[in-house]
């Protein structure tokens, strides 16, 4: 694909300080380096999400992870946003779950603020954004959206943070209730990665 600079080959930076984020990224990436490193392993200091936007994020934090390293990094962003909240809560998904990451709490936020406006649903959609920065600061970054509704109470334990309230457009089960394979085919972050994946490490 043209117009799009692709990763060089070599070390690639993955700009979390989650190891099980880092486990997930080695195989997608295996085809294309085996030399993947996290931040928290290079002792990256984490910069701090002032962006508006996803995609604003990923990119700060991917392009601070590069500058440092002298090698490409890929970040991501991502969260729910709600049509009937202004798309909150969207860049602060995580920070709705407080100091103890409880998305119990996050959810339950969302019903009431809904309940507020005299609604139990509303249309809804998660976003991920991936950059993937150049150590001259240069950043690709794509955007994957899966769109559904908010269901209450939530449903399923299959997934992590705001899944079990979101029922896909169309569908039977909620992100919590799927199969956690089914759910990594189709996802906002799975769509995402193909764009990545296709315009910037070839397919
Ligand atoms: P980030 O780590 O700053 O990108 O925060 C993303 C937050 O959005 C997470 O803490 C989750 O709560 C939420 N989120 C993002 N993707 C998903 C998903 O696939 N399922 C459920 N929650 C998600």
């Amino acid at each position: 694909m043209s117009g799009h600079r692709r990763f060089p080959g070599g070390r690639l930076v993955v700009a979390t300080h989650n190891p099980g984020k880092l486990r997930e990224l080695k195989a997608l990436f295996h085809p294309y380096t085996d030399d993947l490193v996290s931040a928290g392993d290079l002792g990256l200091p984490e910069p701090e999400e002032t962006g508006l936007t996803f995609a604003a994020n990923a990119e700060l934090k991917a392009r601070a992870a590069a500058l440092a390293s002298g090698v490409c990094a890929l970040a991501d962003d991502s969260g729910l946003c709600v049509d009937a909240l202004d798309g909150a809560p969207g860049i602060f998904s995580a920070r709705w779950a407080g100091e103890g990451k409880d998305f119990g709490v996050a959810m339950e936020r969302i019903r009431r603020e809904l309940a507020d406006k005299g609604l139990e649903t509303s249309p809804a959609h998660f976003v991920c954004a991936l950059s993937l920065a150049f150590p001259d600061g240069h950043c690709e970054t794509f955007e994957g959206r899966f769109d559904g509704h908010v269901v209450f109470p939530p449903r399923g334990t299959r997934g992590f943070g705001y899944d079990p309230i979101l029922l896909p457009l169309g569908g039977a089960q909620t992100f919590g209730e799927m199969d956690p394979e089914e759910k990594h085919r189709i996802s906002h972050r799975a769509r995402a990665f193909a764009q990545l994946l296709a315009a910037s490490f070839g397919g």
